[in-house]
């Protein structure tokens, strides 16, 4: 590793890189890594790695090409249809769902791997039911790592088997799932075990790209607000980090709005938000569709805050149905994202209603992983399809043409 710090995101007290430790010991808020390079990006056209294309904005000393399974690198795809329904001037959906486990996950398990073995890890692990789980199984697999998964005990086999296919040790954990985020990571220091958890530093580092990438994609250009939705927040934080380095090494100019998402059955960041206290409430009993931002008291919730206050930030919670909307509106693109990665349109369409575009703003939304993972919300698309005998169809099809 080269040379960097982390900076507690609570008190800002600094700490050497050689610090095995993923949450500050003082305060016990979330670190971040602080690393001074050139903002040099490297090549062009489609590079192989995401970890040397942008090798100067991490402090790897240097990359095991190995690890990659070509995570990243996902396209920004303009929504014109959905620019006109919203009223705003452009949509951009960057489509995380490309990504070898189908997330974006896998951009912060690539470099969360790769500190791993930079600092002599034999083993990895996570606390997850879903894209985390089965990203860091699939990389721990990959670098040849032992990897632990730790599970809620009541995860039906649909969800635990996407993850156990990676050979990965599945634990299934009785008692508070809620404590586990914090248990894993007493339990991994004592053990060895680097738990690569939802906003560990080098998870955070890795959602950064998200940020280059869309900069890169739009020409040097970026969004004015860029819609992320929140669980963790983790990626928010990454995607915010990302756009604040490239206005450091002036590649840009300005900063984009950030506006986190969340569900109305799951929304601690945004309840606090709006009742405008500086820190998040355990959500008790959460209820959404949208599982991949159902993390009842946000690890990094306290820091979201903090950031959002103190630039230009927005945070704005969607009913499920709106969500569901938004998600077949998505798929009318030709987009099929799960539930949770439909939330920035379901927000950008309560917006319109409340009259807050102006018709100019250049908008991206992070589809966060693809819908294929999440096949029991097919029940509620309400969709439908036809039945005919073989010898009717060529009678059928022209009545279908009219309609
Ligand atoms: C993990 C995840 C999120 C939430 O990201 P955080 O970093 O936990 O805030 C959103 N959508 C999908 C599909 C995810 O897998
Ligand atoms: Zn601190």
């Amino acid at each position: 590793m080269k040379e960097f710090s982390y900076k507690c995101c609570g008190c800002n007290k600094k700490f050497p890189g050689t610090l095995l430790r993923f949450r500050c010991p003082v305060c016990g808020e979330p670190l971040e890594i602080e690393y001074t390079g050139h903002g040099k990006i490297n090549g062009e056209g489609f590079p192989e790695n995401m970890l040397e294309r942008y090798a100067d904005f991490f402090p790897f000393s240097s990359v095991n090409k190995n690890i990659s399974l070509r995570e990243g690198f996902t396209p920004l795809v303009k929504s014109s249809r959905l620019r006109d329904e919203l009223g705003v001037g452009e949509v951009y959906l960057k489509n995380e769902s490309i990504n070898p486990t189908w997330s974006f996950k896998d951009r912060g398990t690539l470099t969360g791997v790769s500190h791993a073995l930079a600092t002599g890890y034999k083993a990895i692990g996570t606390v997850s039911t879903g894209n985390m789980a089965a990203s860091v199984a699939a990389y721990g697999a990959r670098a040849g790592l032992k990897t632990f998964i730790l599970v809620s005990q009541t995860l039906p086999p649909e969800k635990l088997n996407p993850i156990a296919v990676y050979g990965a040790e599945v634990i299934k954990v009785k008692g508070d799932y809620g404590k586990l985020y914090f248990e894993s990571l007493k339990i991994g220091e004592k053990l060895g075990i680097y738990f690569i958890n939802s906003d560990v530093p080098f998870r955070v580092e890795g959602s950064k790209t998200i940020a280059f990438e869309i900069y890169e994609q739009m020409r040097g250009d970026i969004p004015d607000i860029v819609v992320v939705p929140t669980s963790s927040g983790g990626n928010i934080r990454g995607i915010a980090k990302g756009f604040r380095e490239l206005k450091q090494y002036g590649l840009i100019e300005t900063l984009p709005v950030i506006m986190a998402v969340q569900a109305e059955g799951c929304s601690p960041i945004v309840n606090a938000w709006e009742r405008g206290v500086k820190t998040v409430e355990r959500v008790e009993k959460p209820e959404t569709i949208a599982h991949a931002i159902e993390n009842t008291y946000p690890p990094s919730g306290n820091e979201v805050l903090r950031m959002l206050s103190s630039g230009k930030g927005l945070a704005v919670k969607v009913t499920d149905k709106e969500i569901l909307e938004a998600q077949k509106r998505l798929a009318g693109e030709g987009l099929f994202v799960q539930p949770a990665s439909a939330a920035p349109i379901a927000a950008m369409a309560k917006l319109k209603r409340e009259g807050y575009w102006k018709g100019r703003e250049k908008v991206a939304c992070v589809l966060t992983g693809g819908g294929l993972k999440y096949t029991a919300v097919f029940e509620k698309l309400g969709l439908s399809s036809r039945t005919c005998d073989i010898q009717d169809l060529e009678r059928l099809i022209p009545q279908i043409q009219q309609d």
